[in-house]
């Protein structure tokens, strides 16, 4: 019989489509996994409503579950926030380029490039509806933050 650990394994290596590299753990978006008698079930939490990913990644989920026969589905009851990313899921995102999401009390993300604080953000809309564009003062390079929420 599986364990719920062992879901959780293969739930690590399911990755978020925009993100090479960075899993569906690491970004707290798993919310509860089940496992009675024979049967598993996976609470899945959306991320950034809006984002056009989730059929996309509940399809990969499925795949990943297939030989237990998982019931995956999303729970939009639970509200997702970037607190829910984990120091691995954050430190994924600062290497591939994101800034990851800041605790409220601060405004402005360090550059992941230079690791400088003295930034300014340029604009709301990124590439995608999680993320914002900022701009480095010192490396004067733009760079990509996730949003808070
Ligand atoms: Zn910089």
């Amino acid at each position: 019989m599986v364990t719920e650990t062992e879901i959780l394994e293969k739930l690590g290596t399911v990755m978020d489509p925009e993100i090479p590299g960075l899993s569906i753990v690491e970004m707290g978006m798993v919310g509860e996994v089940r496992v009675r008698q024979d049967e598993v079930a996976v609470d899945l939490i959306p991320t950034f409503l809006g984002c056009p990913a989730l059929e996309l990644i509940q399809q990969r989920v499925e795949a990943a579950l297939k030989p237990y026969g998982a019931t995956v589905r999303f729970r939009y009851d639970i509200p997702w926030s970037s607190d829910r990313i984990n120091q691995a899921g954050r430190a994924r995102l600062a290497a591939w380029g994101v800034a990851p999401p800041l605790p409220e009390t601060r405004t402005l993300p360090r550059c992941p490039l230079c690791g400088s604080p003295n930034t300014e953000k340029q604009s709301d809309f990124g590439p995608s509806l999680c993320r914002a564009l900022y701009y480095c003062r010192d490396c004067q390079q733009p760079f990509e933050g996730m949003k808070t929420i």
